[in-house]
């Protein structure tokens, strides 16, 4: 029987990624199927088990299930974990391995394709929801100076700073509180970029020479990178590497084998215009 992995949203039409790793399927020589599983919304649990018994091996989950994936592990890893929520599931026998691999693969888009090092840096994050949450490790990891997260609702970036205080001493407040304030790397992680809606960033925010960074993909140019660049950043990316990069560490975890993400960001890229 072939082995079957799948990505689980709902929707999940949109979902970019039974072409990512159909790619790398193809070009590391392994024989699998990936497709698209849509779940209904109160039946998120038994579709995994019936993907189980037909001999699934592995899920990416997207949303709205990252938290209720987390609760059918039985073996979340730390990346799964420190997050509380899950990306990727590996099924083993009786158990269920889980693993968050989205802040790793941001970090690895920013540093290694970016060619940006966060060591040093001075990091604001804004938006406080599950993406922020996934990445706060992997990014202190890097050893920043800094790490500050903004939020519309400042009282939710300020629960991130009690929830990770044992592991990271984080900056946390209102887009109000950064006046004054300029930052090295500033990550997009709100779902502006879906609505387009713009952030109220105080002039300033970017320092010279800062990397501006939106989550949201294959939207082109999004208001944030739109006020990147107005207040003349050069280094603009968005979030196509993230996907590309955490899909890698999922095939890598389920296969052994890793694979080159370079012709598949290329691939999926939409222009920043
Ligand atoms: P989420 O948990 O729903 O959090 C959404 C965040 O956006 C919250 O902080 C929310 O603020 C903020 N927000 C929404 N509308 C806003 C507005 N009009 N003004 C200011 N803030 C606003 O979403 P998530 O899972 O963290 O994902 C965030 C984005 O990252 C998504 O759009 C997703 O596409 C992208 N993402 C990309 C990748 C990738 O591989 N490239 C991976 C994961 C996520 P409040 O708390 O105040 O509501």
């Amino acid at each position: 029987m072939i082995d079957r992995y799948a990505v689980i949203g709902h929707p999940i039409s949109h979902s970019k990624s039974p072409l990512i790793h159909g790619l790398f399927a193809q070009a590391t020589g392994q024989t699998l199927e990936y497709t698209a599983l849509e779940a209904p919304l109160d039946g998120f649990k038994a579709t995994v088990e019936s993907f189980r018994a037909q001999g699934g091996r592995g899920l990416n989950v997207t949303l709205p299930f990252k938290l209720q994936a987390f609760e059918i592990a039985t073996d979340p890893m730390a990346s799964a974990r420190l997050a509380g929520a899950v990306n990727a599931l590996k099924f083993e026998g009786d158990r269920i391995l889980a693993q968050n691999f989205d802040g790793l693969g941001l970090v690895n888009d920013i540093q290694r394709n970016l060619g940006v090092s966060l060591a040093g840096k001075r990091v604001l994050i804004c938006g406080a929801g599950g993406a922020t949450r996934g990445a706060i490790v992997p990014l202190a990891e890097q050893k920043p100076a800094v790490i500050a997260i903004a939020n519309r609702s400042a009282d939710k970036a300020h629960g991130l700073k009690a929830d990770f205080s044992a592991l990271v001493a984080l900056q946390t407040g209102g887009y109000e509180d950064l006046a004054g304030e300029s930052f090295d790397v500033v990550l997009n992680a709100t779902s502006t970029g879906l609505s387009q809606a713009a952030l109220p960033l105080p002039t300033g925010v970017f320092a010279p020479g800062a990397l501006a960074y939106e989550l949201v993909y294959g939207k082109g140019l999004t208001p944030f990178l739109k006020q990147a660049q107005a207040a003349g950043v050069i280094r603009i990316a968005d979030g196509v590497g993230m996907l590309v990069e955490q899909a890698a560490e999922a095939f890598e975890w389920w296969r052994g084998v890793r694979p080159d993400t370079q012709p598949v960001i290329a691939r999926l890229t939409v222009p920043l215009v």
